[in-house]
């Protein structure tokens, strides 16, 4: 299909290239160390994942210990409620242990197992992807080092607690500002000098070649899933289909299985407070071009170049970039990035938990707070909204800070 005079018949075959680049995005700017770990990542995920083992293996392991697929539920109330157009959720709170991340965190290190790797290291902010790397850690016997800012680690206690359940090595960090940045330094560089043992794994769609492919190959699942499914519930395609942005994971899982079909796609990023810098995480809507975590995209920077300070009421979604596809479809026009509040996203959560009986994730209510808007404007047919996760670890916060609406 051609979007745009873009032709997407052959997209997943040319995007990214062979060096990781979509268009003038993504790449891999590292040091030389890292660079030997990262080629040697790319060459076993080009040959171990294309394999019938890893391919039965991985299926067996989504069916019979993550629970997939995951349903698609039909918002029957809602979508009355507001009128004619018809909403879907994709149920990935029903995932194991609550959100997508799972998806590839089992991809990636079913692939360290195969590739003879002993360990996983990653870093956390919120705790969410450390959750989920400790989870798969646990179910292929490997050791698992995670690293966390002080700070971090003080506001994040249940999630602690999960990952020294789940068998996990919770590394402290207190340099600098303790938190997830000096995080992600400490386990690159702890990466740096343990590659022949261990085997990083990132949270999102970004970082170096070559993570982001990976990862969104490993998420595509939602998309596949959620295709085949809107046809046999309805009888047809979706007219638009909503994701939260962050780094971008399960909006590209989400987009990579209606990329060449007649869809609406629309990427929902945080606009928090307001359009002030440092009061959002809207990094595709008010970011420009530059280079951090060891890729090129779309970033918010401050008056130094450097990254930005962001903020959302959701921890999951405030990170000053997104993935490197994320810029590509923005440039060329095939995802509509758009924004919503902090206001929007609260009211969305109370709204789909009342009216529905789903408690979202704070960063999935920013995709219903979408779809609810979109509803509103079309009047008519179906909007698909990926659940991401499930709020169960933001009820105390939301209470808190907003008391019950
Ligand atoms: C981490 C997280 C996100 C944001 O990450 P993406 O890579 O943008 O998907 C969104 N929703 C939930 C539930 C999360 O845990």
């Amino acid at each position: 299909m051609k979007y745009n005079n873009f032709e997407f018949n052959t997209y997943f075959e040319n995007y990214p290239d062979a060096k990781g680049f979509f268009g003038k995005y993504g790449g891999s700017y590292i040091p030389p160390e890292l660079q030997a770990a990262m080629n040697e990542i790319n060459e076993a995920y080009q040959t171990i994942c294309k394999t019938p083992e890893f391919i039965n293996e991985l299926h067996r392991i989504r069916k019979e210990f993550q629970g997939r697929p995951t349903p698609i539920s039909y918002l029957k109330r809602l979508s009355e409620k507001i009128g004619n157009a018809r909403l879907y959720v994709k149920r990935e709170d029903l995932n194991h242990t609550g959100a997508h991340k799972l998806n590839h965190c089992m991809g990636e290190v079913l692939l360290a197992k195969s590739m003879g790797k002993k360990k996983v290291i990653a870093e956390t902010g919120a705790g969410q992807h450390g959750v989920a790397m400790a989870t798969a850690a646990a179910y292929f016997g490997m050791e698992c080092d995670i690293y966390m800012g002080s700070v971090d680690i003080q506001k994040q206690a249940p999630n602690v607690a999960r990952m020294k359940i789940l068998g996990a090595n919770v590394v402290e960090v207190t340099h600098g500002l303790a938190t997830l940045k000096e995080a992600v330094d400490a386990a690159f560089s702890a990466y740096t000098k343990e590659y022949k043992n261990a085997i990083y794994c990132i949270g999102s769609v970004v970082g170096p070649h070559p993570f982001p492919m990976m990862v969104r190959d490993f998420q595509s699942i939602i998309g596949i899933e959620a295709r085949e499914q809107m046809i046999e519930m309805t009888g047809s395609l979706p007219d638009a289909i909503v994701a939260c942005v962050g780094g971008g994971s399960n909006a590209m899982g989400l987009f990579s299985g209606f990329l060449n079909d007649p869809v609406t796609i629309y990427g929902v990023e945080p606009l928090g407070r307001g359009e002030k810098l440092g009061d959002h995480a809207a990094s595709l809507s008010f970011g420009t071009e530059g280079i951090m975590h060891g890729f090129n995209s779309i970033m918010l920077k401050d008056e130094k170049g450097e990254p930005a300070p962001v903020y959302s009421v959701a921890s999951g979604l405030d990170y000053p970039s997104s993935g490197p596809e994320h810029a590509f479809l923005h440039d060329i026009g095939r995802v509509k990035y758009d924004m919503v509040t902090d206001d929007e996203t609260v009211d969305a959560f109370f709204e789909l938990s009342k009216t529905e009986g789903i408690i979202p994730a704070i960063e999935s209510a920013h995709a219903v707070a979408y779809g609810i808007k979109l509803a509103q404007k079309m009047q008519s047919g179906s909007i698909l909204i990926n659940l991401s996760g499930r709020g169960d670890k933001d009820m105390d916060y939301i209470i808190e800070k907003y008391g019950i609406r």
